[in-house]
């Protein structure tokens, strides 16, 4: 299998190269306050069979990569949530199983991989909690360094994760944007790689592999996948998978992907309507998707707009709803950016065909943000001593 890079907003072609991360052209039309230009997509070319090894159709060789089992998710089949909800066809992948709990294993281990193959140390990042946490345990893995700029907003959980597996953060007094700016002027003054979202194009190429695997769970696509958004790296991701797999004659059609914002962080989803991006301050309960300006926004509303995707949104409620049903019909507790992909889906199901095949992804593992999900449970007031405090339901 061969690989380069191509730019998503001129697609001019580039040797792979640690140094280049976006293109050096469409990256001079960088206005401030707007999503990244000159995003660098992977490109593959050579051949697959339908039971392809994932590694093969990665940019970097096997034995880069650190020793941590990231991927290979399981795909559930809700069987008290397809009965009640009359979804035969409906699954979830379960990405808050990977090392670290999120989906964002997969990047952090493509870019472990990377930094590897080209002798650098040191990985820098900003990062709402889970890329952090994330890269710091891969790195772990690795025995590479990690420089983390964390908002001092983000979940206890997400901190102590990124300190335990032996990261350097720096806590910022500001949103994850100012955060993002700090790393890229950390990397342009001292070096190493840096990891942030999107602007390292093994992010992005990373979180394919969660597509790849779907096709190869299912034997095929599902006719519709919801995914959370905020950067839009993980939609544009999931996008990439689907169209290595068409490349490669293994499919010959897309799901219909349905990215799922929250209301208080929709940037993406007000794109969509007036292909402009205007950042505005966010706020949801979901952290890992309240982004001000998509890094990744101007491929992501690319992709949905060329493979008909939607975007919806949903509010902080549906979203703490949606996660309580969720952990209680099937015993999956996903933390509310993933539960959002859930609260997209109930939202929309009355206009789905109940034997439509369907799969929600729960990007994120509820145990990191367990303060959100007190939100939609009654935690008990009274303490008891004995069985004769209990008043037991007749
Ligand atoms: C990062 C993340 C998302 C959103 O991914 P983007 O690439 O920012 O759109 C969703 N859910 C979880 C749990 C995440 O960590």
């Amino acid at each position: 299998m061969q690989f380069n890079y191509m730019c998503s907003d001129c697609g001019r072609n580039y040797t792979i190269d640690p140094k280049l991360t976006v293109c050096p052209v469409c990256g001079e039309q960088q206005a401030p306050d707007q999503p990244l230009r000159g995003v660098l997509d992977v490109e593959l070319s050579g051949n697959a069979e339908k039971d392809f090894d994932v590694f093969d159709l990665l940019p970097v060789p096997r034995h880069f990569f650190p020793p941590i089992p990231v991927g290979n998710t399981p795909l559930w089949q809700p069987e008290n949530l397809r009965r009640s909800l009359g979804f035969e066809n409906l699954y979830i992948k379960d990405d808050g199983l990977n090392p670290t709990g999120s989906l964002k294993d997969r990047a952090s281990f493509l870019v472990s991989a990377f930094a590897a193959q080209h002798g650098i140390n040191e990985i820098v990042l900003a990062s709402s909690g889970n890329a952090g946490s994330s890269m710091a345990g891969v790195a772990a893995a690795a025995g590479q360094q990690v420089t983390l700029f964390l908002p001092a907003t983000a979940p206890a959980a997400k901190l102590v994760q990124a300190l335990q597996y032996g990261a350097t953060v720096h806590r910022v007094n500001g949103p994850y944007d100012d955060a993002y700016d700090l790393s890229l002027e950390y990397t342009n003054r001292f070096g190493g790689m840096n990891r942030s979202t999107a602007y390292n194009p093994m992010t992005l190429e990373g979180k394919k592999t969660v597509s790849l695997e779907i096709f190869q769970q299912l034997g095929g696509v599902p006719d519709y996948l919801f995914v959370a958004s905020g950067d839009g790296c993980i939609l544009s991701g999931v996008y990439k998978g689907f169209q290595d797999l068409r490349q490669l004659g293994l499919i010959d059609k897309f799901p219909t992907v349905i990215a799922v914002q929250a209301a208080g962080s929709d940037a993406l989803y007000r794109a969509f309507q007036t292909g402009q991006f205007e950042a505005r301050p966010t706020r949801t309960v979901a952290d890992s998707i309240c982004v001000n300006v998509p890094r990744n926004g101007w491929q992501a509303l690319k992709r949905l707009q060329t493979h008909n995707g939607r975007v919806i949104t949903v509010s902080d409620e549906e979203i703490i709803a949606a996660q309580a049903r969720l952990s209680r019909t099937t015993g999956l507790f996903s933390e509310p950016a993933g539960a959002a992909a859930f609260a997209g889906f109930l939202k929309l199901s009355a206009e789905l065909a109940p034997a439509a095949g369907i799969v929600i992804l729960a990007t994120g593992n509820g145990l990191k943000d367990s303060t959100a999900a007190v939100r939609g449970i009654a935690v008990p007031a009274e303490t008891i001593k004995s069985l004769s405090d209990i008043t037991k339901g007749t």
